[in-house]
């Protein structure tokens, strides 16, 4: 069962009424629902205006009532045959003299109580909903007219009444389960338990079809109005508004509640308790998407709507004698509730010396003189001044979860502002966080609206976040590199990356605002001890909507948490190898979390440093390509180590010179041994799209047996010159056929080999120089010549340099 609302915006004529019909005919064909209507379009506001005619005693309200019995007794006429009408007809006419009667009594008296009002403007919502049943029963519903003022059960305050749900909820229910048939139901009115007529609010019916499908625990509210749902901003003022396709109930309140009209603030509330989704609908465009309003706020984008309130006025409560005098503020916002005069908004300075009040125009004459009466003697002794009130005033709003301790909202909202000579005249925001609201004069309204509605929904501006791990020698080069680029990539690229976190192994350190990269050292003793989990925490608790984390360490404690990082949909950029050649499982799975969270796990420096290997290999496969098979030279060290070895220098003086030229790791063991190298053919075979095990690849060691386990450095490279003439042997007798030692990888038939081998003088292999990578593509576009990456594949440098480009193309795609 779903509550289904039409506004008055839909049913404001014949056509449009024709139109609000097929919808439901062809939803009935579907499911089943329950409809509430509001007034016509339009109806509310004229009878508001008859009463206050009639109460300047003039009678000209008469015309205005004549216009509105004619324009409903024609609805009737149209949407109903002519032997069908009386019904309706006689409910119109009768209500018409109750209205007459009533707009005179008021008219003699001079006089109109909220609860007057209320009675008067509950004929808005029965005549449209009286009339729009029969028109239904006319096309053959069983459709049954449902007064709210029989079940909704309020208190008394008229004008915006309070439901008693408990009561509310038992009568609704019974009258659901004793009444068969398609319910049409009036929106916006209620009674009290003396049976008085009540509204709930301007705006109110989306409220009393929430209250309905809370009772019932719908499955679903709809609320069909005349706007493609929740938009960007109200599209009256601003012309570049479009539909936000998702909000969270505290989103969608907070935006209405800054005067988002298209749904009624209070109306999330009931949907929120039962977890029913609110879809916000357009009845002049049904096959859009429309507005999802649930208990999650979709996208990560950090504002969803600009809002605003118009005819605002501004009271100013000031004095020296304010200072550090407590109770001043209960005294201001007391005397202002006891005379019911609602406060939009509050700010106070931090010195204390003034206190500024957003209310309602209207309201404006009398919160001053309540506010003077209050502090009457203050003002009398000089410790106050006289109480200044700014008419004319607007309240706008940016609303949007992901704002929470976002530094960039607030700057961007004021900088737009400043930019378009908009003088904000007081600020606010709540500690929710939710929103930032500033007021501004009325006039500068509608282009404040469209400056913030560019400056954040226009602009491809976008703000990376940045939280590092490991900050050793590939760390520092990419601060530095980051540094030296932040302005031209803001600039031409609209993208600013900001790094708010950084930790080495011992600590770790946080700047919300981002550090300064141009001083920034790295985290040491006078920072926080490091611990994965409160880095991750503390990144959380930072709630951006775009943030990444870069792991430039070799640790596989920082790899285990890769799942919780993305789940917490923050992306991965990294050279370490750990997790993508760890377990096959992991592997998939990271990868299948990255899709599900739509964020980016990018790890180009895995294989050969900052050369194009991972990328290519990705696009190659994503484009349809098929891989036949990867050759390469995949480690700096061996190949420098081979290189020399042709130069008649013996085998363990060849390492022990790359050792000292830093070419190996500390244990050259560890390049020797092929493992490394096996790792990366490893991931290349993964994704080139082959399920691998590390079992599976089948690896030649360099070291020699009797080497393996040497129980120190020194001792291995001694023990190494006894193999000098092996390794001798090996190059003549590649040398004798024209061949040179190349140690490679390669993957060929699902299977993966690293070890070394001979290559003629055709093979690419052969004249590879120094320390450089090579590798070589043979797929089915690429297979008379293979595609070929060549260049230095190791270094700091150029793997920060990787790095730094996968954090750009990171941001680029978030956008
Ligand atoms: P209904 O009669 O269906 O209840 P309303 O007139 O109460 O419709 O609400 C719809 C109107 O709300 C739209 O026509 C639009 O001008 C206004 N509005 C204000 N802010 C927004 C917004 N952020 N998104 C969509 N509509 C908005
Ligand atoms: N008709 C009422 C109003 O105009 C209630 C509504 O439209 O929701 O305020
Ligand atoms: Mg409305």
């Amino acid at each position: 069962m779903k509550i289904i609302k039409f506004g008055g915006s839909s049913i404001s004529s014949i056509e449009n009424i024709e139109k609000v019909f097929s919808i439901i005919e062809e939803k009935a064909e579907k499911e089943d629902f329950a409809l509430v209507f509001s007034a016509f379009g339009g109806v509310t506001e004229q009878l508001l205006q008859c009463a206050s005619i009639a109460q300047q005693s003039e009678e000209s309200y008469n015309a205005i009532l004549q216009e509105l019995e004619k324009r409903h007794m024609a609805i009737v006429k149209k949407l109903v045959p002519v032997q069908q009408q009386s019904t309706a007809l006689t409910f119109v006419k009768v209500r018409f003299n109750e209205l007459g009667d009533l707009f005179h009594g008021i008219y003699l008296i001079k006089e109109c109580s909220d609860r007057t009002m209320d009675y008067v403007l509950s004929f808005g919502e029965r005549l449209a909903t009286f009339i729009l049943t029969a028109g239904l029963r006319a096309r053959g519903k069983e459709a049954v007219y449902l007064d709210a003022r029989d079940v909704v059960k309020t208190d008394d305050r008229f004008g915006h009444a309070r439901v008693d749900f408990k009561t509310t909820d038992a009568l609704i229910n019974d009258y659901f389960a004793s009444h068969p048939g398609l319910k049409v139901i009036t929106g916006f009115i209620g009674s009290t338990s003396k049976g008085e007529t009540t509204t709930v609010g301007r705006s109110g019916s989306d409220y009393t079809a929430a209250i309905f499908a809370s009772a019932l625990d719908a499955e679903g509210l709809e609320i069909w109005t005349d706007v493609s749902g929740v938009m960007t901003a109200d599209p009256k003022l601003v012309y570049a508004a479009f539909t936000i396709p998702h909000l969270s109930y505290s989103e969608a309140m907070e935006l209405s509640h800054f005067g988002a009209k298209v749904v009624f603030p209070a109306t999330m509330q009931p949907a929120m308790k039962k977890d029913i989704p609110i879809v916000i609908k357009n009845t002049f465009a049904p096959d859009e998407e429309g507005t999802l309003i649930s208990n999650d706020s979709g996208n990560g984008k950090m504002i969803k709507g600009i809002s605003s309130m118009g005819n605002i006025s501004l009271l100013n409560i000031q004095g020296a004698g304010l200072v550090e005098v407590i109770g001043v503020s209960r005294r201001v916002f007391g005397a202002l509730a006891d005379a019911e005069i609602n406060v939009i908004l509050i700010s106070q300075a931090s010195s204390e010396h003034s206190i500024c009040v957003a209310i309602q125009s209207k309201d404006g004459a009398k919160a001053k003189a309540i506010i003077e009466q209050e502090f009457y003697y203050e003002i009398k002794n000089g410790d106050m001044d006289e109480v200044v009130i700014f008419p004319e005033m607007a309240v706008i709003a940016v609303v949007g979860e992901n704002m929470q301790h976002n530094p960039g909202a607030s700057g961007r909202m004021f900088q737009a502002l400043g930019r378009n000579n908009v003088n904000v005249t007081a600020i606010a925001q709540g500690s929710s966080e939710l929103n930032i609201s500033a007021v501004i004069s009325q006039s500068d309204l509608q282009k404040a609206l469209n400056a913030l509605h560019e400056a954040f929904f226009l602009s491809d501006y976008k703000v990376l976040h940045v939280f590092l791990v490991g900050v050793g020698l590939i760390g520092k080069a990419l601060i530095k590199m980051i540094a030296s680029q932040q302005k031209k990539l803001q600039e031409e690229n609209m993208l600013d990356i900001q790094i708010h976190g950084m930790a080495n192994s011992r600590y770790m350190k946080f700047h919300e605002d981002g550090f300064d990269l141009n001083t920034v050292a790295p985290p040491d003793e006078n920072d926080i001890p490091m611990d994965m989990d409160k880095f991750i925490d503390t990144m959380s608790g930072m709630n951006f909507s775009n943030s990444v984390l870069v792991d430039c360490t070799a640790s596989q404690d920082v790899s285990d948490v890769y799942e919780r990082i993305l789940d917490a949909k923050v992306g991965i950029v990294t050279p370490n190898k750990k997790a993508n050649s760890g377990p096959l499982d992991t592997y998939k799975k990271l990868k299948k979390l990255a899709g599900q969270r739509g964020v980016r796990f990018f790890y180009e420096t895995n294989v050969a440093a900052g050369l194009p290997v991972i990328n290519t290999l990705q696009d190659l496969v994503l484009s349809g390509d098929h891989i036949h098979s990867i050759e390469a030279v995949l480690s700096g060290s061996m190949n420098y180590i081979f290189s020399e070895l042709e130069k008649g220098i013996p085998f363990s003086e060849v390492v022990a010179q790359a050792k000292e030229k830093g070419y190996t790791e500390p244990d050259p063991r560890d390049d020797l041994s092929g493992m490394d190298v096996a790792r990366k053919i490893l991931i290349l075979g993964r994704d080139a799209g082959q399920d691998l095990h590390f079992e599976d690849v089948e690896v030649q060691s360099m070291v020699p047996e009797d080497c393996q386990d040497a129980s120190s450095v020194e001792e291995f490279m001694e023990k190494l010159k006894a193999h000098d003439g092996h390794f001798q042997k090996l190059l003549e007798e590649a040398n004798n056929e024209g061949k040179k030692l190349r140690f490679m990888a390669t993957l060929e038939n699902g299977k993966a080999k690293v070890g070394l081998n001979a290559l003629d003088s055709e093979h690419p292999f052969y004249t590879l120089k120094g320390s450089d990578n090579m590798i070589l593509f043979t797929t089915e576009r690429y297979n008379d010549y293979p595609m070929i990456v060549r260049g230095p594949g190791a270094g700091a440098d150029v793997t920060a340099a990787g790095v730094f480009a996968d954090i750009i193309r990171l941001g680029n795609y978030s956008r």
